[in-house]
């Protein structure tokens, strides 16, 4: 199966972009500079990519534009209600030169579902990759080369309408910006230890859980401070059913004694292309797959009896994550630690960087 554009999207006609060079761009030697340890999420590119959604006019003013605050009205209704949604998705430099991106269908129709979830206007798959190709062609000296380097790309949209009023926006911005991202772990790959959130939860059914939005990472943050004091890295959740349901912002994995891999399904769990992709590089393997509810006494049954080998999450920026020790108010279990997670975790990336064949039809240039 290769993923395939949305069939109503065949026939737009292409935004036409206004470019305007950012003037003060950084010089090739400052670039190579901040490339060299981007760390994640703090140095960005010399450009942004901006276009508005009015209902009277549907999609107008595309913009490629130097990188730079964005003026609001104090009552632009994100600021009131958080109406806004959010994609993460890489950007990688291959051996050849050439700037490839993974499955960014997926990230266009997952913004579409997050949109209609959040009453926002859904951005055609078109329009989404336009943007991507769009910044890439001026700010595509920003791919990095180096081993485990992207740039990290984050499309958001939001209701920008000023209006105290509670309904739909009828005036929102689509944004693109970019972020060189280096290795997310410096020194190696580390398990983590997981804090279980016994408190909080990060979405309801009938919630927004299955959307990427801000606010779910909002109400993350508390439970995310209580696992700092606990001296764990990261938060699980759990569902309303007490079943697990994921990380803060990454999708969880098990491995059983007999190789098939378990992931829960619930309708407020966000769906992670990187969590897909393994799932079909594992199908591949001849591995079996299941998404089904995990519920916390089958997690620590299986790690006590051994049917559970190991567990790891997986999301876009960390790639694959093993998870090293489970804690909890009245527990702290240790995991297993297996050779699946790091295998694919490899077989993955090798895909992603050109260094393995594409079977799937996964990759997508930008730059040509
Ligand atoms: C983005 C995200 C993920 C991972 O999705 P990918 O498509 O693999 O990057 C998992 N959980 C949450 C809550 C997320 O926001």
């Amino acid at each position: 199966m290769t993923d395939t554009l949305a069939q109503t999207d065949d026939a737009l006609a292409p935004l036409d972009f206004a470019v305007t060079r950012n003037l003060a761009a950084k010089s090739p030697s400052e670039r190579a500079q901040l490339l060299e340890n981007p760390g994640f999420g703090t140095v960005f590119t010399d450009h942004m990519v901006d276009v508005c959604w009015s209902v009277k006019g549907g999609w107008h003013r595309p913009r490629v534009q130097p990188y730079g605050p964005i003026s609001l009205d104090p009552a632009a209704a994100v600021l009131h209600y958080g109406q806004e949604i959010f994609e993460g998705i890489k950007a990688y430099r291959h051996a050849d030169g050439g700037v490839y991106t993974f499955r960014p269908e997926q990230n266009a129709q997952r913004l579409q579902r997050s949109a209609r979830r959040l009453a926002l206007p859904e951005l055609p798959t078109e329009y989404f990759l336009q943007s991507l190709r769009e910044l890439i062609a001026v700010d595509g000296d920003w791919v990095p080369s180096g081993e485990d380097q992207t740039l990290y790309l984050r499309p958001f949209m939001f209701a920008k309408e000023a209006f105290l009023g509670v309904r739909p926006a009828q005036k929102v911005a689509y944004y693109l910006i970019a972020s060189p991202a280096g290795s997310y772990f410096k020194g190696g790959i580390q398990p983590v230890k997981i804090w279980l959130s016994e408190r909080y939860q990060r979405a309801a059914k009938g919630g927004t859980g299955a959307a990427k939005t801000g606010g779910n990472y909002a109400a993350s943050l508390l439970p995310q401070a209580e696992a700092y004091e606990n001296g764990c890295d990261q938060v699980v959740f759990l569902d309303a059913d007490g079943n697990i349901e994921e990380l803060g912002g990454m999708n969880i994995l098990f491995v059983m004694k007999d190789g098939t891999i378990v992931t829960p399904a619930s309708e407020t769990i966000l769906d992670g292309i990187t969590r897909n992709s393994l799932l079909q590089l594992a199908r591949d393997r001849g591995l079996a797959v299941e998404q089904r509810p995990v519920s916390l006494s089958e997690w620590r049954e299986g790690v006590a009896s051994g049917d559970i080998t190991e567990v790891f999450a997986c999301g876009t920026a960390a790639v694959i994550t093993p998870i090293g020790a489970l804690k909890a108010a009245g527990f702290e279990d240790a995991q297993p630690i297996g050779e699946l997670a790091l295998s694919l975790r490899e077989e993955l990336t090798d895909i992603q960087y050109g260094r393995r064949e594409d079977k799937h039809g996964w990759l997508h240039r930008l730059d040509a």
